[in-house]
C-alpha cells in the first residue's frame, strides 16, 4: 500500500496518457464522436463505457475523479462544479418529498441555507448538536433516510461525534454523509468512522491554491444501496454498492448541469499533489497562532481543537492526524474589531479557507450574516469573532503581524 502523496503523485501517469504525458491534458470539449453509431448509442444506453456528453462526464474531470477516490479510500467519485453543488445535488439525488433527515446544526453557512431551502421544498430537516451523539439519535424519526456531520465546524471548531454516529447510522440504516471539506481526506478519513458518502469542496484544501472552484462525492461501499427505498429501477446496475453514486451522477449532475469544468480539474489535480506538505505546514503555524492568541490578553476565547480546553480535544486528537489549520477568536470587547483588521498587513481580510495565503475575516458580520443574530448566538458565534485560515507563509512573518495588529489595537 503506497503512501497518501506518491498515490497521488503518480495516478495520472499510471493511467497511461497520450505522448506519455505526466498530467492528464486538459480535454477541453463537450461532445465526443463515434466512428460507429452502433457504439454511440451503446455509450448511451451505458453497455459500452464510453464518452458521452460533457456536463456528465469528461476525462480531465475523471482523473480528478480518480485522484479523489484514492485519496478517501472509495470506490468511486463524481465531481461538481463547486462544494454546494456536490451538497445539493447529493441531497436532491437521494431524498424526496416528505423524508426527514438530521443534520448538524454547527454547518458551514451556505449549507445551512441550502437545508433551509430544502426545508421549504418538501424535505423535513431536523438541526442537532451533534458533537453529542444522543441529541443525533433523538432526532431520527420514522422517516428519516439520512444524517449529515462535518468533521470540524466552522467557525467555532465543534468536533461532531463522527464515530458514535457512524454506528447509530448502521444500526438504524440511515446514510451517513460526512462532509470532510475542514479536515481533507489528509487528515481524516471518513471511512474509519463507517461514512457512506464523503464530501468534499476541493476549492479549500484539496486544491489549495485559491485558483478553482470544485466539490466532489465520494462513494464508501459500507452504505447497503438494496435496502434504500430511493433509486430508481433505471440505475440498479451490476454492482448494488454503486447505485446511489450513479443516481447522483445520472440523475442529480445530468438533471441540474453542476458540471466541473475540466480546466478547473487541472487547477485543482495539480494543487492537489502538495495537499499532504502544505497540511504539514498549515496545521503547525494553526497550532502555534492559536497558543500564541490563547496567551494575549487582547484575546478572549480562541477556538482551536489542538487546545487542550477545546471541548473535542481528545476526539480530535484521537480521529485527526493534526487538529486543523483553521481557527476563530474573541476579540477582547473593548477593542475595535475594525481597526484590527485593518492593522493586519500580511495576513488578507478575506472569505475563503484553505488557500496558501492566510486570510482572515469577521464572520457574524460577512458570512454569517444573513443567517440574523439569534441563529448566530445558538451557533455561539459573537460580534467580536475572527476566523483565520492559517496558510504555508513562514511562522515568524504571521506571528509578527498578529502581534503588531493586537499592539496598535490596545496601544
Ligand atoms: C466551502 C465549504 C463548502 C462549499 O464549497 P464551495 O466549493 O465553496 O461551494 C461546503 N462545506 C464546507 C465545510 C466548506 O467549508
Amino acid at each position: 500500500m503506497r503512501g497518501f502523496t506518491t498515490k497521488i503523485v503518480h495516478s495520472d501517469r499510471l493511467g497511461g496518457i497520450e505522448h506519455g504525458s505526466l498530467h492528464k491534458p486538459v480535454h477541453a470539449t463537450v461532445a465526443y464522436g463515434y466512428k460507429d453509431a452502433e457504439d454511440l448509442a451503446a455509450a448511451f444506453q451505458g453497455r459500452l463505457a464510453g464518452y458521452t456528453y460533457g456536463r456528465q462526464i469528461n476525462p480531465t474531470v475523471e482523473a480528478l475523479q480518480t485522484q479523489v477516490s484514492a485519496m478517501e479510500g472509495g470506490l468511486a467519485s463524481v465531481c461538481f462544479g463547486t462544494g454546494m453543488a456536490a451538497i445539493g445535488t447529493l441531497l436532491f439525488a437521494l431524498l424526496r418529498r416528505g423524508d426527514h433527515f438530521v443534520s448538524s446544526a454547527f454547518l458551514f453557512g451556505n449549507t445551512n441555507s441550502l437545508f433551509a431551502s430544502f426545508a421549504t421544498h418538501g424535505l423535513e430537516v431536523t438541526f442537532v448538536d451533534a458533537t453529542d451523539v444522543r441529541q443525533v439519535a433523538a432526532a431520527v424519526q420514522e422517516n428519516t433516510k439520512l444524517a449529515f456531520v462535518e468533521t470540524i465546524a466552522n467557525p467555532c471548531t465543534q468536533v461532531a461525534a463522527l464515530a458514535e454516529i457512524g454506528e447509530l447510522c448502521r444500526r438504524r440504516g440511515l446514510v451517513y454523509v460526512v462532509d470532510n471539506t475542514m479536515t481533507s481526506p489528509y487528515l481524516f478519513l471518513p471511512r474509519d468512522v463507517e461514512a457512506s458518502l464523503v464530501v468534499n469542496s476541493l476549492t479549500k484544501y484539496v486544491g489549495g491554491h485559491g485558483t478553482a472552484l470544485g466539490g466532489a462525492v465520494t462513494e464508501m461501499g459500507a452504505y447497503d444501496w438494496p435496502g434504500f427505498p430511493n433509486i430508481y429501477d433505471t440505475y440498479k446496475g451490476a454492482d448494488p454498492r454503486l447505485w446511489a453514486l450513479t443516481q447522483i451522477k445520472k440523475k442529480g449532475l445530468r438533471d441540474f448541469g453542476a458540471a466541473l469544468a475540466p480546466e478547473a480539474a487541472h487547477h485543482i489535480a495539480i494543487g492537489a499533489e502538495t495537499l499532504a506538505l502544505r497540511m504539514e505546514r498549515q496545521c503547525a503555524s494553526a497550532m502555534a497562532l492559536a497558543q500564541f492568541l490563547d496567551r494575549r490578553p487582547e484575546v478572549g476565547k480562541v477556538f482551536y481543537p489542538g487546545l487542550p480546553r477545546h471541548p473535542q480535544f481528545e476526539r480530535a486528537a484521537g480521529l485527526f492526524r493534526h487538529p486543523g489549520a483553521l481557527f476563530s477568536f474573541e476579540l477582547d470587547e473593548r477593542l475595535d474589531i475594525w481597526a484590527f483588521m485593518n492593522a493586519l498587513r500580511i495576513i488578507v481580510k478575506s472569505s475563503n479557507l484553505g488557500d496558501n495565503r492566510t486570510l482572515a475575516i469577521p464572520v457574524a458580520h460577512t458570512i454569517y450574516y444573513e443567517m440574523g443574530p439569534e441563529r448566530r448566538a445558538s451557533m455561539g458565534i459573537d460580534d467580536s469573532l475572527i476566523r483565520i485560515s492559517v496558510g504555508i507563509e513562514d511562522i515568524d512573518d504571521l506571528l509578527g503581524d498578529l502581534d503588531q495588529a493586537l499592539a496598535s489595537v490596545a496601544g
